[in-house]
């Protein structure tokens, strides 16, 4: 498709050659060296300088739904570029057309979901909080709380599997708000939004700076961040403590989000015994979710807790599914299911294979006589491939591993409960989630759960047959919905329609006399509740 090319970064409204030896972007299937990257000795003070001193007052001079518009002409640029994103996605990420759709075109949605929602703030320049309130008993004196876009730089640092949505999901929020951006891809996977931000920056839609790309190391980002500033994280648990940890955020308490592992769950509720149509849409959603985009998606269902009754029957009709799920080269028509996005990648789910096999039983292996010698089409056992593996643990409370070990790959967990109470209790053990999932032929039934569940997950996902044809899918983010999730999900907040907005201003409460609150409002409109 084309000769690997060091991949520029684009800082300080320029395109710059990192220096130093590169890093190789690589076919995760062919294992072909793809292009190269390089963050090294770039000027990152003048590129945290110019975002923040001239594009972010540029970007603020326009009102939310000038911004809105940008947002849209984003839109119409990335769909024009659309079949070379799903080239990049599928040699750099592996990923079969449905997959990388969730990435590409699950990106272009929300984008123009928030063009949408923003053109509804119309030409306002401040957001107000709710009605002003007297503090005087002649309401002389008063107080008006109200939004301001934060006159800082909103960092993103981003996980490989969501090249495309990653940035997008949150840039949406960010440049809607007036904040200008700088993305870190994950390095593996970082053309496909370089990519894009080259395409935008091409269209010449933004003021200049509003948009910087930094590909390769992190090393030197987080230093440059000041009390303004905004950092969100999307990555590892792991990484996320070390982040955490930085003066940033210690002593320049610059705000940070962080949208960590997750070991979200599926419950299956005792009404739906096999033969039931919710029987039917749990295992079609479990099957589902372990093999679209290979299981790498922080939202896939990690756990799958039914009736101890229903055990065998879920097992059976799981396996059923996966069997006939095609994995390979996402080249050939015929697989259903490409690689994982790396050699690194592959050997952590094997090993986490590995780890929850000591307490679980497997109750189907994709991967030939587990010696992980499938016979993957148009792929050999050298590429990152793996087959979808589905573990058992018949007394889910007896398991320790299963309820704390994110496998990020094909791979899920079947849980027994005996009985509802503990059902809530096992997917309370992942410690806060990105979303639990209920299955029930009776609606009503699933209130209870669902507000028991609804304190520990950043979204509960209910379905009863009447919403088979519409429902959204549990691991689908919608943009109208809130992403992320308590606790060990990483206590972040994203989406969540114009909420997404909050993390990018700064809330004040101006009091005075009751002529300036009343003159506040002028060139400000309510932040919608939705
Ligand atoms: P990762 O290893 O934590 O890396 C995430 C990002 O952090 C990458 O851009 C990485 O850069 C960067 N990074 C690594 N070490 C750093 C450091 N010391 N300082 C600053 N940045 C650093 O995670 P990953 O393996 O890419 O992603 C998989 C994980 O992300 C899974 O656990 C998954 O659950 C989670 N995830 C969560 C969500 C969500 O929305 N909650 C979405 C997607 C993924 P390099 O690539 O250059 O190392």
């Amino acid at each position: 498709m084309h000769s690997p090319a060091l991949l520029e970064n684009y800082v300080a409204g320029q395109w710059v050659a990192g220096g130093g030896a590169p890093t190789a972007l690589t076919d995760p299937v062919t294992g072909e060296t793809l292009a190269f990257v390089s963050s090294a000795g770039l000027d990152l003070d003048a590129a945290f300088t110019f975002a923040r001193d001239v594009a972010g007052p540029a970007l603020r001079a326009l009102s939310y739904g000038e911004r809105a518009q940008r947002l849209a002409q984003i839109v119409a640029t990335l769909q024009a570029n659309r079949d070379d994103y799903y080239a990049i996605a599928t040699a750099n990420s592996g990923t079969v057309a449905t997959d990388s759709a969730v990435d590409i075109d699950g990106a272009i949605y929300t984008l123009s979901t928030y063009a949408k929602l923003g053109a509804t703030l119309g030409d306002a320049h401040t957001l107000l909080d709710g009605a002003a309130v007297p503090l005087a008993k002649d309401a002389s004196f008063a107080v008006r709380h109200v939004f301001r876009p934060t006159p800082g730089v909103a960092l993103f640092i981003n996980a490989f599997n969501f090249p495309a949505w990653g940035l997008w999901e949150k840039a949406a929020g960010a440049l809607l708000a007036g904040v200008p951006v700088i993305v870190k891809p994950a390095t593996s996977t970082a053309w496909l939004t370089q990519r894009m931000v080259a395409d935008v920056v091409a269209a010449g839609l933004l003021p200049p700076g509003s948009l910087s790309v930094i590909c390769g190391t992190a090393a030197g980002l987080l230093d440059r961040i000041g009390p303004f500033d905004v950092v969100s994280f999307t990555g590892s648990a792991d990484t996320a403590a070390t982040l955490r940890a930085h003066p940033a955020f210690t002593e320049r308490s610059a705000r940070i989000n962080v949208e960590a592992d997750s070991l979200n769950s599926a419950v299956l509720l005792p009404d739906a015994a096999s033969g039931t149509a919710a029987f039917d849409q749990f295992v079609r959603e479990v099957a589902r979710e372990m093999t679209v985009k290979a299981g790498q998606k922080c939202t896939a269902i990690r756990r799958a807790i039914v009736p101890v009754e229903h055990f065998d029957a879920a097992a059976a009709a799981i396996a059923e599914r996966l069997a006939r799920t095609v994995v390979g080269n996402p080249r050939n028509e015929a697989v259903k299911m490409g690689s994982l996005v790396s050699l690194a990648q592959k050997r952590a789910v094997l090993d986490g294979i590995a780890h929850l096999q000591a307490e679980a039983e497997t109750l189907y292996d994709g991967n030939l006589d587990g010696d992980r010698k499938a016979a993957f089409v148009d792929a050999g056992a050298d590429s990152a491939c793996v087959a979808p593996v589905l573990l058992g643990l018949r007394n889910g409370a007896s398991g320790q591993r299963v309820h704390d070990t994110e496998v990020f790959g094909p791979v899920a967990t079947l849980v027994g409960y005996r009985d509802l109470e503990e059902a809530v209790a096992l997917a309370k053990r992942g410690q806060g989630s990105l979303v639990v999932s209920l299955y029930s032929n009776d609606a009503v039934a699933m209130r209870a759960p669902a507000l028991a569940l609804a304190d520990a997950h950043g979204r509960v996902h209910a379905v009863d047959p009447s919403v088979t044809k519409t429902q959204t899918g549990h691991g689908n983010v919608m943009p109208q919905s809130l992403h992320g999730g308590p606790g060990r999900a990483g206590g972040g907040e994203e989406l969540g329609g114009l909420r997404a907005l909050r993390f990018y201003h700064v809330r004040s409460a101006v009091q005075g006399p009751a002529a300036l609150i009343e003159a506040i409002t002028q060139d400000a409109v309510e932040l919608p509740k939705a």
